[in-house]
Formats: C-alpha cells, structure tokens, sequence
C-alpha cells in the first residue's frame, strides 16, 4: 500500500490546501495554487526518460478515461439518477496545429473541483508514482514487457506534453455547478480555478512538447486510434470523412439514384465487435467480414473459428480464427490481439495462450487478466492458468465437433490444421488427451485414418518377431519412391509424414504407444525394419563375401559408405544404401539445431550402410567376371545406380556416371 505525503506549499495569491484531504473551502475559490507532492523526487521527467520508447500509450489512457467516463454516465441514466439529457455521448479528439495541442473530449461525467483534487492530484499522481518505482527497479526486459501494460493512466500525457490542462464539469445537479479548470507544466506546481464551460464533461487539452511533434500529425494520430481505440464501446470521432450519399428524387439517365459528395465526421471505432455479440446470434459472414476488419492485410479467408464466450469463473470473451498455415509459420505468430474491457492491450499472448495456439488469429478479451505484471508473473498467475486451460479445451472441443459433423471436410482441412494439432500434441498433455479421438494419419496414397484406426489397419500385417508393430514413414513421395514401393510388395503400408513438425510428432506417438517403433521406410532394408521369423539362406559363403567387400572397397568412398551383407530376396536390389534411423534422427535434430556441434567437430559426419544383397545374381556376376577391370567397372556402375536412388550422386561424379553409362550401351 503506498500513501501520499502531504506537504503544503503556500504559493503567491494561492490558497494552502492539504492534499490528502479534499479541500472544504474549494467553493469560494476563485484561482488556487497548490504542489502536488512527490515523496522522494520529481516523477516527471522519470516518467519522460523512462518511458521514452512507449510514448504513444497516452493517447490510449485518455481515451479509456473518456470512455469509463461516459459509460458510467450511461449507467446512472439507466437507473434514473441523472437530471439533464444523454445527449450525443460522442468522444472528440482534435488536434490543433497551429496551437500545438491535442485534445480529448468526452461528455460523460465529468468532475467536480474537489474531485479533481482528488482524483487528478492525488489517486491519478499516486498511481503514476507506484508505477516509476515498481519500474525502476525492474530489469531491461522487464521493463519493455510491463510498457504499455500498465494503465499509467492520466499522467502518461506529460510524456509528450509541456503542459497539460483539464477543463471539466461535473453532471450533478443537472449541471448547474461550476466548471473548473486545471492545469499543469510537468513540475509538480498545478493551478485550479472555476471557469465558464457550456458542456457536461471533460477536456484534456495536451500542449504537446518539442520532442514529440509527431503527435501533432493526424496520420499518426489516426494509426494510433485505430491501434488502440479500434473497438472501444463509445463512438470516437476524428476529423471528417467524404462520403458519397444519394440525392433524394434525383437519378441518372440509367435509372440509378444520384450521389453527391458530402463530409462527414469520421467516426473510428466499430463499439459493437463482434465477439461482444452473442455466438448464436452471428452468422458465418459475420465471422468472415470481422476476420477481415481485424487484418484488412491478410488475403487468405480463415479456416474457421471458435467464438470463447465465459462469465464464471472468470470473465473472458473473444474469437480464435484458424487461418491457412504458410511455410513461414514463425512470421504468422502474435497475430492474436488481447483487449481488457475492448480496449487494445498487446498483440503478443505468450504465457497467456499455450505456445500452440500463438499460431492461430483473433481476438481475447478479459478484465480477469493482469496486465500490470511482468510476463514471468503472468504465467504462474492462478487465473491465467485457468484461462490458457479454458482456451485449450475449447480449441480441442471445435476441432472434436467438425471431426465428427463432417470427416470429409476436416480431412481436406487436414493438410493446414495439421501444424496446429500435432504442435499441440507434442507440447500440451490435456490437449493430446482430447486430441488422439481426432488427429489423422495420412498414408503414401493419400488416405485418412484416426491413430486408433490405423493400428488396426496395420496390426496384422507389421508386427515383427518380437510382437512389436512398426509404424513404416515416408517424408518425401519422390525420393524414397523405390523404398515405398519395396515395403508395398510386401503388403505393408507407409505414411507419409512430410509436415514441419513430423520428426517431432513421430518421437511423441513413440513415446506414447506401447510396444510400438517409428521407422522411416529408407532407414534400414525392409526385412530389417520389421523383422519376421524366417531367415532367408545366404548363396555366398563367408569367403566369397570377403572378396566381394575386398572389390568393392577398391572402387567405393570408404569413409562414408559401410559395407554389410544381408540375405534378402534375389529380385531385392543387388545394392542399397540406408542411413539408420537413429542416425538419421540425430542428424535432423542437429539441421534444426538441437544437438549442434555434438561431437565437438562440426557436427555428426555423414556415413551411410552399404548393404550387399548377398542373393542378387549380379553380384555373384562380380565374383565369378575375370577381367579386374570389367569388375571395377560393375562395381561401379551399381555403387552410382545405388547413389542415384538415394539422391547422393551428384556433380562430377554424376556426369562421369553418364558416359560410363553410354558406353555400356555402345
Ligand atoms: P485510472 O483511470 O486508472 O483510475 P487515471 O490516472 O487515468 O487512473 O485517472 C484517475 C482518475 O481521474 C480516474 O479514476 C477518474 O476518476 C478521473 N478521471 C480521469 N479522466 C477523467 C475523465 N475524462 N472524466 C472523468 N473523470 C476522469
């Protein structure tokens, strides 16, 4: 709890007050000085230097005041407690060039003389002071992440302000009390005096400094107001508009009604947005129109939408968008926008939403979240926590519904709501909990099964010996064709696991199923990858094999290329080249940087298994061809085709391949 000091200054002409209490004489005053009093030192040019980099946050602050302002006005009419009439309740901001000043207007319920003592003077100065000393003893980034967040509140205007003055009246008594008129210079001296003032309600009128001219332009003012203000509940009006409007009984030689040219104030929020709105009293279109005035950018129409909508326990309101996933998902992120009360807080969720749903688009409203706090704070928050769980189940529950209103359509959807899934999967336990009912696997062909329905699908078929069931994958259609097809002829089948995520995706579902491996179809010969009982005879003895490895290591790299034999079937391939699962994992992870340098010399070194199928009858050709020269060039001939279908041959060695090879045929 912080309390104001209250020190008096006696000022020349002025009346000595106690700021601490409201001043009893205040209504024989005429013009009346007084110091604010600052505990340890002036706050103003802390708040000038400090917040230097969140400037524009002001204009936010005093439109909120003029909006709580207003909307309480509402409140009281509506229980039948004020005198005079609503009126137009619009709130004006004008600035004026030539003056230097911007100014916010409202005609809600102003102040009175000993409130603006007490709320100008002493709350809105406490609040403002707490702020300085919570922030100063904050790190760096600490600070960035509380800018902005925290409601500074009125004295956030003496950032960009030399001097700032309020000219307000109150609405009690049917507005027949005096007006006053406060002002300040940024020291803590501030003047208070009775005016002449037509209107109920109040004026901020910022002169506005050397240092922050950009204030004075009304394109920066705009792009602040449609930042900030874009949906606040009370209409905000900012210059003017042209618009076209029909001239009555007048139309043009094709029967059309004539429009002449008119200006228009230009009113800059939407007070009624969407996600305020019932979910079951919006249409589609209306999801699809909102989604475009929320990024008139974006071109790409969302997938679909969840409309939140909770009071108990805690109050939260919004809509998530599911938009079309581009490869450049990263960019895509922080698309969400967080309001408190309809009035725009950050773009940026993290600790809010679980990381996953950072993907998705839309907007969250909740006064239920601390937005005064650091974001380390933010995510051990008890509330917050509620809400992120809150958010979860939802998102789970729609997919959960499309799924089961329309496989179909959600199986087209699949292939751009996938990265959402399976990102949640990996990262979220409750959400895998409800997700594994709808997540699809999609095989080689091009067919959907659920995660259940697969292991049914392939239970018979790709157990081994050891009554494990492996999961056969295939990341790319095109170059690991050969291996597809190879597992195919078997019987078996193969999924195609070309998302961004899959290699994760794969170690979770690992993780996950019992008795169950992973194995890309490339990574081993297939009789290896799911092992069965028979062991199939070698037609080459033990001697014949060494002579074998003996010509091949002649004519192969033997740093990468590890020679093996295995007993395959005789129309198998005489030579095949695989990078073991394990190994190929490990490498992936070290692409995307998880294990970098892990053997401290540049990483893993690239080797490969060259595997001899000792019952191909080529290679029993190698053994019995006389000629070392004819048999070198065998040798090399199947060493390139072997390269050739794992994409490892290349450059030079790819072109002396090619004449080779012509002159075979010659
Ligand atoms: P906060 O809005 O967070 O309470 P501020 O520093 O912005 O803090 O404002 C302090 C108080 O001054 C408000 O709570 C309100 O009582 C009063 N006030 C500020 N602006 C207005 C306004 N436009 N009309 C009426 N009262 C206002």
């Amino acid at each position: 709890m912080y309390f104001i000091r209250t020190i008096c200054h006696q000022k020349s002409g002025g009346t000595c007050f106690d700021i601490g209490q409201p001043n009893k004489n205040f209504k024989s005053m005429t013009i009346q000085k007084g110091t604010i009093d600052i505990k340890t030192e002036n706050i103003f040019p802390i708040i000038k230097k400090f917040l230097y980099s969140d400037h524009e946050i002001f204009l936010r602050e005093l439109v909120s005041n003029a909006t709580d302002a207003t909307q309480k006005l509402k409140t009281l009419a509506s229980m039948g407690k004020l005198k005079d009439e609503l009126g137009d309740l619009t709130i004006q901001i004008e600035v004026d060039k030539k003056n230097k000043t911007l100014t916010v207007r409202d005609r809600g319920i102003g102040m009175t003389g000993e409130e603006v003592e007490k709320y100008i003077n002493q709350i809105a100065f406490s609040s403002a002071e707490e702020f300085v000393k919570k922030f100063k003893t904050k790190s760096e980034a600490e600070q960035n992440a509380i800018i902005g967040h925290f409601g500074l509140g009125f004295y956030s205007s003496f950032m960009v302000s030399e001097k700032v003055e309020i000219k307000t009246k109150t609405y009690k008594k049917g507005g027949k009390t005096k007006a006053v008129r406060w002002e300040c210079d940024g020291s803590p001296e501030y003047s208070l005096e009775e005016i002449e003032k037509q209107d109920r309600g109040t004026e901020v009128i910022l002169h506005i400094d050397k240092e922050n001219k950009e204030f004075l332009e009304e394109y920066k003012i705009k792009e602040l107001l449609n930042k900030y203000c874009k949906f606040l509940p009370v209409p905000i009006q900012f210059g003017t508009e042209k618009v076209q409007e029909p001239i009555e009984g007048e139309k043009d030689k094709d029967g059309n009604p004539k429009t002449k040219e008119i200006e228009k104030p230009f009113i800059v929020n939407n007070t009624d947005p969407l996600w305020k709105v019932k979910p079951s009293d919006a249409k589609d279109d209306d999801y699809k129109n909102f989604y475009r005035e929320l990024y008139p950018y974006t071109f790409d129409e969302p997938l679909f939408h969840i409309h939140l909508n909770v009071d108990y326990p805690f109050n939260l309101t919004g809509i998530l968008y599911f938009p079309k996933v581009k490869k450049d998902y990263e960019l895509q992120r922080n698309k969400i926008q967080l309001y408190s009360n309809q009035v725009f807080v950050t773009d940026s969720v993290e600790g809010i939403v679980p990381d996953f749903l950072t993907l998705l688009h839309g907007v969250i409203d909740s006064p239920d979240i601390p937005l005064n706090v650091s974001r380390s704070y933010l995510q051990s928050d008890q509330s917050v926590k509620k809400i992120s769980g809150y958010i979860t189940r939802k998102v789970a529950d729609k997919l959960a519904e499309l799924f089961k209103k329309d496989r179909e359509s959600f199986e087209k959807k699949w292939d751009d709501i996938k990265i959402f899934i399976e990102y949640g999967m990996i990262s979220e336990e409750k959400f895998y909990e409800k997700a594994v009912k709808f997540a699809l696997l999609k095989n080689t062909d091009g067919k959907f099964f659920t995660l259940d329905e697969y292991k049914s699908h392939i239970e018979k078929t790709q157990k081994d010996k050891d009554n494990k069931l492996v999961y056969l994958y295939a990341n790319d259609l095109d170059q690991q064709h050969a291996y597809i097809e190879t597992a195919k002829e078997r019987g078996y089948d193969v999924l195609l696991m070309d998302g961004a995520l899959d290699n994760h995706f794969v170690n979770t579902l690992e993780q996950k199923f019992a008795d169950t491996s992973f194995a890309r179809v490339d990574s081993n010969t297939i009789d290896k990858l799911i092992k069965k009982e028979e062991d199939i005879p070698s037609k080459l003895d033990e001697k014949e094999q060494e002579k074998l490895k003996e010509a091949f290591e002649r004519n192969i790299n033997k740093e990468k290329f590890n020679i093996v034999f295995e007993n395959l079937s005789e129309t198998d391939m005489p030579v095949i080249i695989m990078q073991n699962e394990f190994m190929r994992r490990m490498k992936d992870m070290e692409a995307i940087g998880g294990g970098g340098g892990m053997m401290g010399l540049g990483g893993l070194p690239e080797t490969y298994e060259m595997v001899l199928n000792t019952n191909n009858p080529l290679l029993g050709k190698v053994l019995t061809e006389k000629s070392k020269k004819k048999q070198d060039a065998l040798i090399k001939q199947m060493y390139d085709l072997a390269r050739i279908s794992k994409n490892l041959l290349k450059g030079k060695e790819l072109t002396e391949f090619v004449k080779r090879s012509i002159t075979i045929i010659e």
